[in-house]
């Protein structure tokens, strides 16, 4: 029973890969390149969109598909970016202008720091149903930018518990507190039980 990943993301693939012990594949190797619209009004809706497209399109009915949907919510800016969060700067933004962009915003705001958390939600599907996990990540997002390791908004998030961001923080660090990190504890004993 192969379990077939709604990500085109390297990172994530590997992640999984280390997690499962059955084969894991991403959806672009089975069906090529998909473009699918994720235009639910939350992470949970996003994930079970792309999952759930992929599933409908593969053959083997017996594959489990994972997928995950994640982003970084302020809510002295109302929660922003949120959903958007990777097109906050606008469609096709980048992972710097979507950084900039939040920099401003809580500049504009009036403060050095605010907190902020990250969200991730992963769903499941498969012939047994449909499952949705959640993970978060709390701490604060200042008005500038620290360091350069992770990606998208970690140069301006401090998790709670620290005083560097993970820009600065060390990576294996964030992979061990991080929202995804939390949501795929969650998604493993889900994704065994399915495999039996
Ligand atoms: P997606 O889940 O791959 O669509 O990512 C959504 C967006 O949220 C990314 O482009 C990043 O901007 C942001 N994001 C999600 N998780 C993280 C994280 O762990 N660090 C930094 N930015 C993140």
């Amino acid at each position: 029973m192969k379990i077939v990943l709604a990500t085109g993301n390297k990172g994530k693939l590997r992640e999984f890969k280390k997690m499962c012990e059955t084969e894991v594949v991403a959806f672009s190797d089975i069906l090529g390149e998909i473009d699918i619209v994720e235009d639910a009004d939350t992470f949970k809706g996003n994930a079970l969109i792309k999952a759930r497209t992929i599933y409908d399109k593969l053959e083997d009915k017996e594959a489990i598909v994972v997928s995950d949907d994640s982003g970084i919510s302020v809510p002295i800016l109302g929660g922003i970016p949120g959903i958007y969060s990777a097109r906050y700067a606008g469609e096709g933004s980048t992972d710097k202008e979507n950084l900039h962009k939040l920099v401003n915003s809580v500049k504009e705001a009036g403060v050095e720091k605010t907190p902020a958390y990250y969200t991730a939600a992963i769903a499941i599907v498969s012939k047994y149903g449909e499952y949705v996990v959640h993970g978060w990540m709390h701490g604060d997002v200042l008005s500038t930018t620290r360091g350069d390791q992770g990606f998208g908004y970690d140069p301006m998030f401090v998790p709670s518990g620290y005083d560097k961001t993970l820009g600065e923080l060390d990576d294996e660090l964030k992979k061990s507190i991080s929202h995804r990190a939390k949501a795929l504890e969650l998604a493993k004993p889900i994704i065994k039980m399915l495999q039996r």
